[in-house]
């Protein structure tokens, strides 16, 4: 076990992590040591020393200080063993492969209109929004040769679901989402643009809600069906929008939830014609209720939030929909 942490600490150097996490640090007297303002507090004057041969860090503002894994449990508020899974799954080589294949739908984008387009058509057009997303587009029949020029094999592929056991690529004319959490690619989402059946994961686990690292800081909390509707509505100003991709939540994304009491979250689900999306948003908003949260369900003149901001609803008549939402 000590051996393996040994390993595992010295495959992943602390301020390779620490610059990945955009942490930036400056030469500090010794060759070997860096100082940067501490990512773990609130700080205007850099006390936060990374020794990149010794992979320590130090905070001389909250007094904090130890390896990587003790960092990830500051950082991300993990236990040691949450820890120690989540780098290690960071080298996991699936979690690789899943992070090599969105990169490059994202560069496929650009060389297919008709991902744009649809984007487009969606009311999706901010372009530093679709990169911040990662959103990226599967033409379909080019994932295979260009993962096994990267030296991933067949099975790995067929693993992780990205290839299907008749060889076909599991996402073809769609428009893809990485699901992160804590900046690991868990999932990819695609929406097909054309007549296939709309929504599509990869057959495992799809993470917690989606964003939740940046959503959770929000008192009031707007929880989507659809990655587009969390588009549209990050787009328009909404960062405090997340997404459970559906409307049935996981026990870990119910539980992101209601971590703390105080929130009020806005159920702003799909209208259906067989009351689908409505039945679902008083269940789970019931489930919510017993647990202490305000619930506030939010009715739209549209289908769901990308169809109402594709039309042409405006961020203020949007915030109308909220402020008119009743509560459970
Ligand atoms: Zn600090």
């Amino acid at each position: 076990m000590g051996k393996d942490l040994e390993r595992l600490k010295q495959r992943i150097p602390l301020l390779d992590f620490l610059q990945r996490h955009h942490w930036t640090g400056h030469h500090a007297g010794a060759r070997s040591e860096f100082v940067g303002l501490c990512p773990l507090h609130e700080e205007t004057h850099p006390s936060f020393y990374v020794n990149a041969r010794k992979n320590l860090f130090y905070c001389h503002g909250c007094r904090r200080g130890g390896d990587l894994i003790r960092f990830v449990e500051l950082a991300l508020r993990l236990s040691f063993r949450e820890s120690v899974d989540y780098l290690q799954q960071q080298l996991a080589p699936a979690s690789q492969l899943l992070q090599h294949t969105a990169g490059f739908y994202q560069l496929e984008l650009h060389h297919y209109p008709e991902g744009i387009h649809y984007l487009a058509q969606r009311g999706v057009q901010d372009p530093v929004l679709i990169e911040e997303l990662g959103m990226g587009y599967a033409r379909g029949g080019n994932l295979r040769p260009h993962l096994r020029a990267l030296g991933y094999s067949l099975e790995l592929q067929l693993q992780a679901g990205l290839i299907g056991r008749q060889g076909q690529d599991a996402f073809c004319r769609r428009v893809i989402f990485p699901c992160r959490q804590h900046d690991r690619i868990v999932n990819l989402y695609g929406r097909s643009i054309g007549s296939a059946f709309p929504h599509r994961l990869l057959p495992r686990s799809k993470g917690g809600l989606f964003s939740w690292e940046s959503v959770r800081q929000f008192p009031d909390v707007i929880l989507v069906e659809g990655l587009l509707d969390l588009a549209v509505l990050w787009q328009a100003g909404f960062r405090n929008t997340t997404c459970a991709i559906g409307t049935h939540l996981t026990a870990s994304q119910f539980a992101q939830l209601c971590e703390t009491r105080d929130r009020c979250v806005y159920l702003a689900f799909d209208q259906d014609d067989n009351q689908a999306g409505q039945q679902a948003a008083l269940g789970l908003g019931q489930r919510l209720h017993h647990a202490g949260l305000t619930v506030r369900i939010v009715h739209l003149p549209a289908q769901d939030p990308n169809s109402y901001f594709a039309a042409g609803a405006t961020p203020s008549d949007f915030a109308h929909c909220l402020e008119e939402a009743p509560s459970l």
